[in-house]
């Protein structure tokens, strides 16, 4: 027999050697007791139920073979709600909640009292698309992908967390193009992972690449959407990215080249880090 708190540190060293944050174990062994209404941090001296035993120290296996947990475990939360991830879909990263976050304050500030059409390029997961639909029920949202499996995850994830979204398959703006349709928000996390960039195990080996790279510089896909953009743009707009932490300058002059009469902002994540940039015409 082994508690619970036995488990928690069990793998210790080997995550030290590893250099995984022992965190990882502790959330991971928290969600397995979770799911089954235990409350870890109320019996961390009980012994621990023996289908958690097993599911931990199999997924531990995993993790310390560099697989995220998040995939290990199948879902994450985002912005509070429960999606279900795997290898067709990037896992929703904290900072992009700061990007939701800024986008429900535009909602507010620029388009008050009235219905919203937006879109979200590269949905992946449906992350962003979901939180926004679930936090402000006026947008009128649109969510594409180029990968059928990343959408039939996203899909998933609507539906089970009661969300009404319109899913498109396709390439960048070409499925909202080719139908015509125009939208006040557009807004994407798109891959920006230089191609050459060395990244770690977790993320490289086992993320999708076509959810992370984006070419040389990695602002290929950026490029993409800022010559689209105005075919399927209303008059007043806003557009929303996430971007990396180092590309600020470079898409500046590349966003002003596209967008030489409005307003653009890149704002930095809770880390002190750019992570988005908002381009604004009201
Ligand atoms: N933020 C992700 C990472 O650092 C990359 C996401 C993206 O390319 N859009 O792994």
């Amino acid at each position: 027999m082994v508690t619970y708190h036995k488990l928690m540190y069990l793998y210790k060293d080997a995550f030290n050697k590893k250099g995984i944050d022992l965190q990882v174990a502790k959330a991971f062994l928290f969600e397995l007791c979770n799911e089954k209404g235990i409350d870890l941090y109320l019996e961390l001296d009980n012994d621990a139920d023996l289908e958690i035993v097993g599911r931990y120290e199999n997924g531990i296996r995993r993790i310390l073979n560099d697989e995220p947990m998040y995939y290990v475990l199948g879902y994450c939360y985002f912005f509070g709600y429960k999606l279900t991830v795997n290898k067709d879909v990037l896992i929703p990263r904290f900072e992009t909640e700061e990007l939701v976050g800024h986008i429900l304050a535009d909602v507010d500030t620029y388009f008050k009292d009235r219905d919203v059409k937006v879109v979200d390029i590269g949905t992946g997961s449906g992350a962003i698309a979901i939180a926004l639909k679930k936090e402000e029920s006026r947008l009128d949202i649109i969510a594409t992908d180029i990968s059928e499996e990343a959408l039939a995850v996203a899909r998933n994830n609507a539906k089970d967390n009661d969300a009404e979204i319109a899913f498109m398959g396709g390439d960048m703006l070409r499925p909202l193009i080719e139908n015509g349709i125009k939208v006040d928000i557009l807004i994407s996390n798109p891959p920006y992972i230089p191609n050459k960039e060395e990244m770690e195990a977790s993320v490289v080996d086992y993320e999708p690449h076509v959810a992370l790279f984006g070419g040389d510089d990695g602002l290929d896909y950026y490029r993409m959407i800022f010559k689209d953009a105005h075919k399927v743009l209303n008059e007043r707009h806003l557009l929303a990215f996430e971007i990396g932490y180092d590309q600020k300058e470079a898409l500046m002059k590349e966003a002003e080249k596209y967008f030489p009469d409005h307003q653009i902002e890149v704002k930095k994540d809770i880390n002190g880090k750019d992570r988005m940039m908002f381009i604004r015409h009201f």
